[in-house]
């Protein structure tokens, strides 16, 4: 038995590896959690990485704009927050909501309806909703229509619709609900259990999301040191967190799990994957990292979908590159 391993490893060596990539035609990694042990796949998370933080504020306050904000960007790091555009610390810091912060390269904006008002009735939360992804939309003139917008149910005020009715005006809009709402000091008691997540995050390959209200001022309040340590921590292991926002995490879990990746054909140069992604394109479009083992004595290469190129990098001895979700060819071929 050890003998006849060893002869087909030999033969797998001797036939330059290919094998290697084909073995495996079942569906992609994503139904096996995109085990990096397989072949080929879609990685778990997006662009190969271990685990997914995201780091959401609620309330547009003020210190959002003072302190939250300006301590993303001095790291290039993903914020969402969850705006209401029609209340008084919005109104009074306009200018930086609708002016300023939108150039910044990673803040995001969502939806926490534009009066925080709650939803008394079904009249009320439809205009709210409307009204708040309006102001959104104004301050993205250039983000495409419709897209995916996050929601944040605001809390503390009346809520007397059914979850049906909630989910119906939700899908009018293009609204995904987050996550249910998670932060200090409510859930996460001291500067430890604030840095854990990360850690929890990380050790279980999953999502971990922290809502914030205030951040050194204003209410529910973060101590902006606990947040600073946060930020470095998520700095830190970056490399193997993925930092990102609600719908690009909804939209990679979403895309993944509707898609299948096979060996459709192969030659001694070069390998053909089908891709098959039953999600809607115009508003599922964050790509999805692909993974594939390359015989190690391919040194050039390269890779198109549907005959664009595509670039790519080597990671762990495994090549990694993005592709559009949409039912298409991927060719890796040697050069
Ligand atoms: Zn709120």
């Amino acid at each position: 038995m050890q003998k006849k391993l060893s002869i087909t490893n030999l033969a797998v060596t001797i036939l330059g590896g290919i094998a290697l990539l084909i073995t495996n035609t079942n569906s992609s990694g994503a139904a096996a959690g995109g085990d990096m042990n397989d072949d080929f796949g879609i990685t778990k998370w997006k662009d190969g990485k271990k685990a997914v933080f995201m780091l959401e504020f609620d309330d547009s306050c003020v210190s959002h704009v003072k302190t939250a904000i300006p301590e993303l960007v001095k790291r290039s790091m993903v914020g969402t927050f969850y705006i209401n555009p029609g209340n008084g610390p919005y109104q009074s810091q306009k200018e930086a909501w609708e002016k300023k912060i939108p150039k910044m390269e990673g803040i995001v904006y969502a939806n926490h309806t534009y009066k925080h008002k709650g939803a008394p009735s079904v009249e009320v939360l439809d205009e709210e909703l409307a009204l708040c992804n309006e102001a959104i939309n104004k301050c993205f003139p250039n983000m495409k229509q419709p897209r995916l917008i996050s929601f944040g149910q605001p809390g503390g005020v009346p809520w007397e619709i059914s979850n049906e009715e909630k989910n119906k005006l939700l899908a009018k809009y293009n609204l995904i609900d987050r996550p249910p709402f998670f932060g200090y000091p409510f859930h996460l008691k001291t500067r430890e259990d604030v840095l854990k997540l990360v850690d929890t995050a990380i050790e279980k390959g999953e999502m971990r999301h922290i809502d914030f209200h205030g951040v050194g001022a204003d209410w529910h309040v973060t101590p902006t040191d606990i947040y600073i340590d946060l930020l470095d921590k998520l700095e830190a292991n970056r490399d193997i967190v993925w930092i990102t926002d609600p719908v690009s995490y909804h939209q990679y879990l979403t895309e993944r799990n509707a898609s299948e990746l096979t060996v459709e054909s192969k030659t001694a140069n070069s390998v053909t994957f089908n891709l098959v992604c039953k999600t809607d394109s115009e508003l599922y479009d964050l790509p999805l990292t692909i993974y594939a083992k390359i015989p190690a004595k391919w040194k050039s290469f390269t890779v198109t979908q549907n005959g664009a190129k595509v670039s790519s990098s080597i990671s762990d001895g495994k090549l990694l590159f993005d592709v559009a979700p949409v039912n298409s060819k991927i060719v890796i071929k040697r050069q």
